[in-house]
C-alpha cells in the first residue's frame, strides 16, 4: 500500500507510478498550467490529461513552470495522456501521439492510454500504441473505460500487455469483476472520478465515518481506494484541496468502515457506461 503522495507502484513491465495523482478533466486550457504548476509545487508526481479535455497545452505549460520552480526533473514526474477515439486509424492515432507530445512540449510520455474502447474495433490504436512503446516513446501503454470482453478481444492479439485500466471507480461503483480480472492479467486499476465528481461527498453514512476519524468525506474516499491499492486520479483546481486530498496517509479505515463504503455499491456512475457511449 503507497504511504505518501510520491510512493509508486510497479506495472508488469517494472515501469513505476505514483498512485496518486492530479486529473485535469474540465478545466479549460488557460488555466491549467497554473493547477498544474500547483499541483507539482504541493507534491503530486502524477498529472493525467488526454487528448479530448483540450488542456495538453496547459498541462505542458504547467509541467514546464512546476519543474522550474521546484527544481525537479522530468524524470520525476509521470505524464499520462489519451488517445481519442476518434483516431481509429493507425496512423491517425500515431500522427495525433506527436502531436499530443508537442502540446505538452514534452519528448516522451510515461503512459498513454486508449480513452475509450468505442463501438468499432480499438485494434489500430493498440497496434499504434505497442508501435510507440517498441520505439521507446511512451514508457508504458494502456487502456481506459475497458470491460473484460474489451480486455479479452485485446489480449488475444496484444503483443504488449496493458500496464493499466482506467476506470471510473468510487464507492457507488466498486467494480469487483473487473478488478478481479486485471488482477489475473497482471493489469493495474487506477479509478477515475473517485469522488463522483464530487457527487459523494455529503453521503450520510461516509459523512460518519469522517467525523470519526475526523477526516473530510473526500479523505474517507480517497483512503478506502488506497487500502484496497487501487491507484487513483483526482480533480481540484484549489490548491487547500489538493493538500487535503493528499493528506490521507495519518490514518486508517478499519474494517467495519470498509465494510460500510463497499455496501454503497449500487453500479451506479457518473460517467456513460462503455459499452453505451456512442460515438
Ligand atoms: P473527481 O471525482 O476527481 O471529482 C472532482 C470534483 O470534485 C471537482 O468538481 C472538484 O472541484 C471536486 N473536489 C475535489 N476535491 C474536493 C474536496 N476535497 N472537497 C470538495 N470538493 C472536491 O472527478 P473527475 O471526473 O475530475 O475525475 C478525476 C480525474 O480522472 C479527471 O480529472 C481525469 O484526469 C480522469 N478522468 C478520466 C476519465 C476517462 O474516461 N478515462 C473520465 C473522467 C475523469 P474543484 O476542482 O472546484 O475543487
Amino acid at each position: 500500500m503507497i504511504q505518501s503522495l510520491t510512493d509508486k507502484v510497479v506495472f508488469n513491465n517494472g515501469i513505476e507510478i505514483p498512485g496518486l495523482g492530479l486529473g485535469v478533466f474540465q478545466i479549460p486550457n488557460e488555466e491549467t498550467a497554473e493547477v498544474v504548476k500547483t499541483g507539482i509545487i504541493n507534491g503530486y508526481r502524477l498529472i493525467d490529461t488526454a487528448q479530448i479535455y483540450g488542456n495538453e497545452k496547459g498541462t505542458g505549460e504547467g509541467i514546464k513552470e512546476g519543474l522550474k520552480i521546484t527544481g525537479l526533473n522530468r524524470e520525476d514526474l509521470f505524464v499520462t495522456s489519451k488517445v481519442w477515439n476518434a483516431h481509429i486509424s493507425k496512423e491517425e492515432a500515431l500522427n495525433s501521439f506527436e502531436e499530443s507530445l508537442k502540446k505538452l512540449q514534452l519528448d516522451y510520455l510515461d503512459l498513454f492510454l486508449i480513452h475509450w474502447p468505442g463501438k468499432d474495433s480499438f485494434k489500430e490504436s493498440w497496434l499504434a500504441l505497442e508501435e510507440l512503446y517498441e520505439a521507446g516513446k511512451i514508457r508504458a501503454i494502456g487502456v481506459s473505460n475497458f470491460e473484460i470482453h474489451h480486455l479479452e478481444e485485446l489480449l488475444s492479439y496484444a503483443k504488449v500487455i496493458p500496464a493499466l485500466n482506467q476506470i471510473e471507480l468510487h464507492p457507488k461503483l466498486s467494480q469487483k469483476e473487473i478488478r478481479d480480472f486485471c488482477k489475473q492479467h497482471d493489469i493495474k486499476i487506477q479509478a477515475w472520478s473517485p469522488l463522483m465528481q464530487g457527487q459523494l461527498l455529503d453521503h450520510p453514512i461516509i459523512k460518519e465515518i469522517a467525523k470519526k476519524h475526523k477526516k473530510s468525506t473526500a479523505q474517507i474516499i480517497l483512503r478506502w481506494d488506497i487500502e484496497q491499492e487501487i491507484l487513483l486520479v483526482v480533480k481540484s483546481v484549489h490548491e487547500n484541496r489538493m493538500l487535503s486530498n493528499s493528506d490521507v496517509f495519518d490514518f486508517k479505515l478499519d474494517n467495519e468502515d470498509m465494510e460500510r463504503l463497499n455496501s454503497l455499491n449500487q453500479s451506479l456512475r457518473s460517467g456513460p457506461h462503455p459499452d453505451e457511449f456512442n460515438f
